[in-house]
């Protein structure tokens, strides 16, 4: 046995006692009725108005839980994505992580949640300084979150590169990220996520920019890596295809709102929402062998979130609308079934 293997045996049993003196049922992270609103200003008038990015999200997330936020372009999945890294403040509402109150953090309990969050791009070779290579990407997180001991460092950069099945890691650590495939990119920032050994991992769209090819393999590499270390996962996409593989739950968002909250067997299987109706139909397979299916995008734009549209936000593209009501009313969270939420008139 190698001294590599030992040290990594160490610490998967380290890990392990900590992880089983927490429950699955405990709260991770809890979005309370989260408003994140833009100030719109017109030079010498002030505010004019107000981009409503997100609003009125809750949600929790357990420890070891994986749920996706799904919707189009302009839905505000990616402001609450943002808000959760604690790059927006909310307007209304609050954001918790094991209890404590984002807005209310110090700068270094700031510092040692953004440790416990890893964050994976949409675009890896934006995300990757084109002038570092590999090894000083992998270091500098380390660096900043006070690992000071060198050796510890490369334990870890060889143990995160192993996993993300960047091997041998020798082979890759003096390359440039221009030096490497678009998936081998996606690996790495993969493996900056992860290195600070964080409980949550928020990914944006992180296949969307790859090739049909390598979506798959980084999909199913998120997967194991999420099963591997019980890890949280955020996963932010405007493709229900590629949830099934690792999300428990699924929010569907439509104009800074929630409109279906439900687990991936319903969404796949039986959306209720009409607005989650719709993006079903639209979507495809990532993998080819199951690529079966690719219809009609939802008809319709998605609306101004400044003045979004009165009642049910999604009504003026509704096959379903019930007039005199949804153009009126905004729809309460209905449960239909158990664990199916949606916000539709239809399910009154
Ligand atoms: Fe359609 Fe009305 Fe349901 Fe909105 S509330 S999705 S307009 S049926």
């Amino acid at each position: 046995m190698t001294m590599d293997n030992t040290v990594t045996q160490a610490h998967e049993a380290e890990k392990s006692k900590a992880e089983t003196m927490r429950s699955k049922d405990d709260v991770l992270l809890s979005v309370q009725d989260l408003k994140i609103w833009f100030e719109l200003r017109k030079f010498g008038f002030g505010i004019s108005g107000y981009v409503h990015a997100v609003d009125g999200v809750s949600f929790d997330l357990h420890y070891g839980e994986t749920i996706a936020i799904v919707g189009e372009s302009g839905c505000g999945k990616t402001t609450l994505m943002k808000s959760i890294l604690a790059l927006y403040q909310p307007t209304d509402g609050e954001i918790y992580f094991e209890g404590r109150r984002l807005s209310k953090l110090r700068s270094s309990e700031m510092r040692e949640y953004r440790s416990n969050v890893g964050y994976v791009q949409q675009d890896p070779y934006g995300a990757l300084p084109p002038f570092m290579n590999v090894q000083t990407i992998l270091e500098e997180p380390m660096i900043i979150n006070g690992i000071k001991d060198k050796e510890e460092r490369r334990e870890r950069i060889y143990r995160v590169l192993e996993e993300v099945k960047m091997s041998p890691p020798e082979d890759f650590l003096e390359k440039f990220p221009h030096m490497l495939s678009g998936g081998q990119q996606q690996r790495i920032v993969l493996a900056r996520a992860m290195e600070l050994e964080p409980k949550l991992i928020v990914a944006d769209e992180p296949v969307s920019m790859l090739d049909a090819s390598v979506r798959v393999e980084i999909l199913r590499l998120m997967q194991s890596l999420q099963k591997r270390h019980d890890l949280a996962v955020i996963y932010i996409t405007h493709d229900l295809s590629t949830v099934r593989y690792f999300s428990e739950r699924v929010f569907v968002m439509y104009a800074g709102q929630a409109v279906e909250k439900t687990l991936i067997d319903s969404i796949v299987h039986d959306p209720l929402h009409p607005y989650s109706q719709a993006l079903m139909e639209a979507t495809s397979d990532p993998d080819a062998e199951n690529a079966t299916r690719f219809r009609d995008v939802p008809p319709g734009e998605p609306p101004s979130l400044v003045k979004p549209p009165s009642g049910c936000r999604f009504h003026p593209r509704c096959p379903y609308k019930i007039d005199g009501l949804c153009e009126v009313e905004m729809p309460p969270h209905f449960t239909p079934k158990p664990n199916q939420m949606v916000a539709c008139w239809l399910y009154r």
